[in-house]
């Protein structure tokens, strides 16, 4: 019988037992995030990791710019708050707008502030089996809740369907480091469901509604479906829940599954940064 993956739950009791260690704190961490335009998804996200931290008492600052700021503009507000004592952890909302590149404001990013896990030195940490300052927080959150439910990682096959810099790929090598086999799959690759269907685990972030569909998965496997899409207005995954679940020994719901987990994870890379400061 299929059970859910209940990230809604767990984020709640790691978020309870953040609260009570933070009410604790003469001095609260501070969590600075710096929002480029006017991208209604990247306005609800920001809000939505404001209004964690206020419930928190994390102190929140959010840096709003226009759309047509240019790079220098962000990389000179960086430098400041990568040497401002007050501000312990920074997170620099994504997609930026075209006229300024990424990865040159990533770098920029202070490692021990990097909140989000994505400067180099973070990742580069991972790859190598070291622990980061941060773990990029979506494929903490998903490690966080495979490991409640005692799913051990160990010898099984997790495939991977997506390989951004910010889900996949850090992913990937987390679950290497778990000693799972890994295979990652992207826009490029050939017949999907036979790969999906050798998965053990299998975890998808697209954002592509029901592109995972019940001839794609192995009898009794893991599926965590990060993707998120609107449909009808409501929040849909990957994963086509209703035809994949009783063939699943555990399922992601979308909503309630991965999304709560990655703003918990968010708030508990707060939290070790400002104790790392
Ligand atoms: P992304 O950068 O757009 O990456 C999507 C990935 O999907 C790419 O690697 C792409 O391949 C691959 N892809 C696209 N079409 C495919 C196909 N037909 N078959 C196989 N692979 C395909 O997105 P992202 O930032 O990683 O996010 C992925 C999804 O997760 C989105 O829906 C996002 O909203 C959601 N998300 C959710 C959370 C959460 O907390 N729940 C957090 C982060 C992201 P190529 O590399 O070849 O283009």
């Amino acid at each position: 019988m299929a059970k859910i993956l209940d990230g809604k739950t767990l984020s709640r009791k790691i978020l309870d037992n953040l609260s009570e260690e933070i009410a604790k704190l003469d001095k609260k961490p501070h969590l600075t995030v710096i929002l480029v335009g006017e991208d209604p998804a990247s306005e609800l996200y920001v809000g939505l990791k404001k209004k964690a931290a206020e419930k928190l008492c994390i102190k929140s600052t959010i840096l709003k710019y226009p759309q047509d700021t240019d790079e220098k503009t962000i990389l000179d507000k960086l430098e400041e708050l990568n040497s401002d004592k007050d501000v312990n952890a920074i997170l620099v909302q994504l997609p930026l707008p075209k006229q300024i590149n990424e990865k040159k404001v990533i770098e920029a990013i202070s490692p021990k502030k990097d909140v989000d896990g994505f400067t180099p030195e973070n990742i580069g940490k991972i790859s190598i089996g070291v622990e980061p300052y941060a773990y990029p927080c979506t494929p903490k959150g998903v490690l966080t809740l495979l490991d409640e439910y005692n799913i051990k990682l160990e010898g099984k096959h997790a495939v991977i369907v997506g390989r951004s810099n910010i889900v996949g790929k850090p992913l990937a090598q987390m679950l290497l480091n778990k000693n799972a086999t890994v295979t990652i799959c992207h826009s490029y690759t050939k017949n999907l469901a036979d790969i999906t269907k050798t998965a053990d685990i299998l975890i998808s972030a697209v954002g592509k509604n029901k592109i995972i569909r019940k001839e794609m998965i192995k009898y009794n496997s893991v599926i965590v479906d990060v993707g998120t899409s609107k449909i009808d207005g409501k929040s849909a995954g990957d994963v086509d829940f209703e035809n994949v679940f009783e063939s699943t020994s555990y399922i992601t719901p979308v909503p309630g599954g991965v999304g709560p987990m990655t703003i918990a994870s968010l708030m508990e890379n707060v939290l070790k940064l400002f104790k790392l400061a």
